[in-house]
């Protein structure tokens, strides 16, 4: 496949307009070059998915993505048996877009739910010691109240969320009819009576939604809860892209007219009466009567926007958060929870996390892998070290509470989503109180002739189905436009 068309870079740009006295007095639009109708920003689903989209439609776009691989957050680690997914693990039952496009690109999917998790207890480790169930009940780290003793840590949010979660349409998490309940997580378990030692414990410790339960509405809690169930009615099952959900932005990418050009960094986006200039780190410009931005916005707040976003789009993108996440991957040498007869799914209150065995390979019954999962404050541990110090962590925490486990993992491939200048943020964007009547849908308005997608600018979905949700929605505003 052949580049759409050459860049046109800033020296470039330069020559031509030092070559003569009219260049430099012609007004900006004589000057401008068009490299495409449409210029995206970002080859991960969201922004693939539009190119695609556009492409489809005789739109010719160019997509520059920063990182040297397509994907974003869908990033299969290819160097791990079984090829475990380090971002985007779970096609779920309605993500109809997802499926139909891996279905027209001949993508094969497979069922993950046999793979998935290899053993449905958990062992709890707490200070660096197991705790057994059957302990749990009478040991001095057990925070909930008499009656409820018998509750394990990793139990209590889901059920609590469950029971009272108003949602009945997937729209209501933007809904004013639910204003009533953007109090954060910590205001509404203080109100059903939970402690601090129950907040720290089962709410704080292994947390999946931001930093901390003060920092995430229950709007957006009560959002994704819902989300999950209303994937679960479908019984299309629990999917996989064969060989890695990597496979899915690959193909997409195989699919566009035009090749992604990597390595392009956007560092500012300008904006004329009659089209977008791009501008990469390297100094390279790229004119586009459109551009469609799908950075997450943790990194979309460093592009400088020409002229500045203003009022509630411009504090959103200062001031939204993601949830962090970083992943140890381990291959066990040896089935040491056979040796020790403990689940080898574990709950960690230390470095270690929350830590997933994986079935990726032919047979179903054999470990391929282990990912020990970080957040919060765990994940902001093993950031604060160099990867091998944090990899010896992680070991560190599992091999103390289960000796069996001494010298039985290889600890051979670490991301901190965080630290990747590409995302810096974990997996899905998350509302702070407040937020999500201020913000919703002017985090992703258009400015001018740049337009947003992304998982953070999907209206009704999460995940990888919100992010084709955003560009297709993203697509469809722009050829509306052309
Ligand atoms: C650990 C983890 C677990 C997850 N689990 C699931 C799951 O089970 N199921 C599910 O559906 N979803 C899951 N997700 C979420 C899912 O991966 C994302 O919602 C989705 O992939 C986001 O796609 P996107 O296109 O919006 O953003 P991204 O994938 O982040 O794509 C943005 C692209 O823009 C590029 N870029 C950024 N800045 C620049 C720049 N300045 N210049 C040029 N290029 C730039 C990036 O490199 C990237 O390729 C998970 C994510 C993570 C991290």
């Amino acid at each position: 496949m052949k580049p759409l068309s050459m860049p046109v870079s800033r020296r470039s740009m330069i020559t031509q307009s030092t070559a003569g006295a009219m260049a430099l007095a012609a007004p900006r639009r004589a000057r401008a070059q068009t490299s495409a109708d449409v210029i995206v920003i970002g080859a991960g689903l969201s922004g693939l998915y539009a190119a695609w989209l556009l492409e489809a439609q005789g739109f010719t776009v160019t997509v520059l993505e920063g990182r040297r691989r397509v994907g974003g957050r869908v990033f299969s680690v290819d160097t791990v048996p079984g090829h475990p997914e380090g971002g985007a693990n779970a096609i779920a039952g309605a993500y109809a877009r997802l499926r139909d496009m891996a279905q027209r690109l001949d993508i094969p999917l497979q069922d993950n739910g046999p793979r998935r998790l290899a053993n449905r207890g958990r062992t709890l480790i707490l200070g660096g010691k197991v705790i057994a169930p059957d302990a749990w009940k009478d040991s001095a780290r057990n925070p909930f109240p008499r009656g409820a003793k018998e509750t394990m840590p990793w139990a209590y949010l889901p059920k609590l969320i469950a029971e009272t979660n108003p949602y009945t349409s997937l729209d209501d998490w933007h809904a004013p009819d639910f204003f009533a309940h953007d109090i954060s997580m910590h205001d509404f378990l203080t109100s059903r009576g939970a402690s601090e030692a129950v907040i720290e414990l089962a709410v704080n410790t292994n947390f999946t939604y931001g930093t901390s339960a003060h920092d995430v509405s229950m709007m957006q809690v009560y959002a994704l809860d819902f989300w999950i169930k209303f994937q679960q009615q479908f019984k299309a099952g629990n999917m996989i892209a064969k060989g890695g959900n990597q496979r899915l932005p690959e193909g997409l990418a195989r699919a566009l007219k035009s090749e992604v050009r990597f390595g392009r960094r956007v560092v500012g986006l300008r904006n004329d009466a009659h089209g977008v200039d791009v501008v990469c780190d390297d100094g390279e410009i790229y004119r586009g009567a459109f551009a469609i931005c799908s950075a997450p916005v943790s990194v979309l707040r460093l592009i400088k926007v020409d002229p500045v976003l203003t009022g509630a789009q411009a504090h959103a993108v200062k001031t939204v958060t993601y949830t962090p996440c970083t992943q140890v991957h381990m291959i066990p040498k040896s089935p040491f929870w056979e040796k020790d007869g403990l689940p080898p799914t574990m709950w960690s209150d230390g470095p270690a996390g929350f830590v997933a065995p994986f079935k990726l390979g032919d047979d179903l019954s054999e470990i391929t892998s282990i990912t020990a999962f970080a957040r919060d404050v765990q994940a902001a541990y093993l950031d604060s070290l160099d990867p091998e110090a944090a990899k010896a962590a992680v070991l560190r925490d599992i091999e103390t509470a289960r000796p069996a486990a001494k010298g039985q993992l290889d600890a051979v491939h670490i991301h901190s989503w965080q630290r990747d200048p590409f995302s810096l943020g974990g997996d899905f964007m998350l509302w702070a109180p407040g937020q999500i009547p201020q913000f919703y849908d002017t985090l992703w308005a258009p400015h001018g002739r740049i337009h947003f997608c992304g998982q953070h600018a999907a209206p009704t979905e999460f995940g990888m189905e919100g992010a084709l949700e955003s560009g297709e929605r993203t697509a469809l505003d722009v050829m509306k436009l052309m």
